[in-house]
């Protein structure tokens, strides 16, 4: 296989760029991950996808990928700056802040798998990452981009690094004093728009370390710069996260990362789309907030919301809904009944099924078209000049991009003993053609939350979406 290049939609330079490997020998990338304080929701997913979808069509075309993806357990304030979002959840639910953290940590990764996300190579944790910190944070002051404010906590000088806006078009003689985009006390600062790097403890008791600045904790920003550079060894090839996180996370991170080591630290920087649902934007305050946990609730395949994704491009903002996820789950579950009647047939096309694969390929590597590699399925589906066998090879193939698990019957929920011994009632009722019990079969399987569907391949079910 050829290592063919992947384009992408670079936020900086506003235009498609190649992604390359700038050591000749894997393609480094950092994601910013979850903070850790509650469940994530679709929304969230949907960003969480593209590392997932790009490490799988880099890695489909041959090139090595080292992908790591940060854990954010402190740090992260809320939006009205007064409070850390771990420590204002650990004591809404009377918990420890670092159980909170592993609690919502260990869901972020089970919800990752639901969705068949490949993990991340690291998931390297903010409170295990102190010391790297303020290692960056003493070369910054070394180098006079960084000072101690009369309030003792430690601000990075925004007019120190000229670059500053690149990302976001948010140029420092633009930024209006007053504006909310750091916390902290103007007073304590030497112009407005410099940012905390560590922040001195104050009443705070919970999360803080020791510092060659005193007790306190450690910027949301300074986080993703020092795990960025140490885990992925001083340069990142693909920087990943959602839209809203270009200004001020990433916009800030650049000024750190780029005055640490005195060149540019990310080749491309790649934002998402954000995900509204049934026309709203996705968030707590405004109770519109979907979890994956609520799709299998509903009996609804997971991997629908992730053929949901797939259906918009990354960078265009979709809109969800429950009946979109309702058709992807049929679709899936047809295309699945489909794909086991077609792996019958021995029939194969090579140089067609090879170029069926390629022009797929391709949607991929043209900045992730994902929505026209699935109209490409569906036509293949269609088809009536294509055979069986080689409509199995396509999607066999192209499902290591897709991710969708199609060659494999899911079900998100164990079946009970009882429905299991109605299945197999029903299949041997079939089988002798007694079509009345059958029928009777097919209804208390009903009454189970089960339905089931004939086919040529035989009896297949699945749970009824409620
Ligand atoms: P958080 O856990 O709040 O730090 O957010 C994790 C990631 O989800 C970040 O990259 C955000 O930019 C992204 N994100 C937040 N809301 C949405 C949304 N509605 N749609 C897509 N991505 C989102
Ligand atoms: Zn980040």
């Amino acid at each position: 296989m050829s290592t063919a290049q992947i384009s992408l939609f670079d936020t900086k330079s506003r235009k498609l760029q190649p992604l390359k490997s700038s050591d000749g020998k894997r393609i480094r990338i950092y994601s910013c991950g979850p903070t850790v304080y509650r469940d994530a929701h679709v929304g969230n997913m949907r960003t969480f996808l593209l590392g997932d979808l790009v490490t799988r069509t880099a890695k489909f075309l041959g090139h090595d990928v080292e992908f790591i993806q940060n854990i954010t357990d402190v740090g992260h304030m809320s939006e009205d700056f007064v409070e850390d979002k771990i420590l204002a959840q650990a004591k809404a639910e009377s918990k420890d802040p670092f159980e909170i953290a592993r609690i919502y940590e260990a869901r972020f990764h089970k919800d990752l798998s639901h969705l068949n996300i490949t993990p991340a190579d690291k998931y390297p944790k903010a409170s295990e990452c102190i010391e790297m910190m303020q290692d960056l944070i003493s070369k910054l002051i070394a180098k006079n981009h960084a000072y101690v404010g009369s309030d003792n906590c430690v601000y990075f000088s925004a007019q120190s690094f000229p670059g500053y806006g690149a990302i976001s078009g948010n140029r420092l003689d633009s930024l209006k004093p007053g504006h909310r985009f750091e916390y902290t006390e103007d007073g304590a600062k030497r112009f407005h728009a410099d940012w905390a790097l560590w922040k001195a403890a104050g009443d705070r008791t919970q999360m803080i370390w020791d510092s060659p600045w005193g007790a306190g904790f450690p910027g949301w920003h300074i986080e993703c710069s020092a795990m960025s550079l140490h885990y992925l060894d001083k340069f990142v090839d693909l920087h990943l996260g959602g839209i809203d996180l270009r200004f001020p996370h990433h916009e800030d991170e650049r000024a750190q990362s780029n005055c640490a080591i005195d060149k540019e630290a990310v080749e491309l920087w790649v934002h998402g789309e954000h995900l509204l649902f049934e026309g709203r934007k996705m968030a707590k305050s405004t109770g519109n907030v979907v979890l994956i946990s609520d799709l299998i609730e509903k009996n609804i395949d997971p991997l629908a919301l992730r053929l949901c994704f797939l259906e918009n491009r990354y960078r265009s903002q979709m809109d969800l809904s429950w009946e979109s996820l309702k058709a992807a789950h049929s679709l899936l579950q047809r295309w699945r009944e489909k794909i086991k009647v077609w792996q019958q047939d021995s029939n194969i096309d090579s140089p067609l099924t090879q170029k069926l694969i390629e022009e797929i390929v391709t949607d991929f590597r043209q900045d992730l078209d994902t929505p026209r590699a699935l109209q490409k399925l569906r036509n293949l589906e269609k088809s009536d000049s294509i055979s069986d066998g080689s409509k199995h090879l396509v999607f066999k193939s192209v499902d290591q991009l897709f991710g969708l698990n199609l060659l494999n019957q899911i079900a998100q929920k164990e079946l009970s003993l009882d429905a299991q011994k109605l299945l197999q009632q029903r299949e041997v009722a079939r089988k002798s053609g007694d079509f009345s019990q059958s029928d009777r079969l097919r209804n208390e399987l009903e009454k189970l939350g089960v339905a089931v569907k004939d086919s040529k391949s035989g009896q297949s079910w699945d749970w009824i979406i409620n």
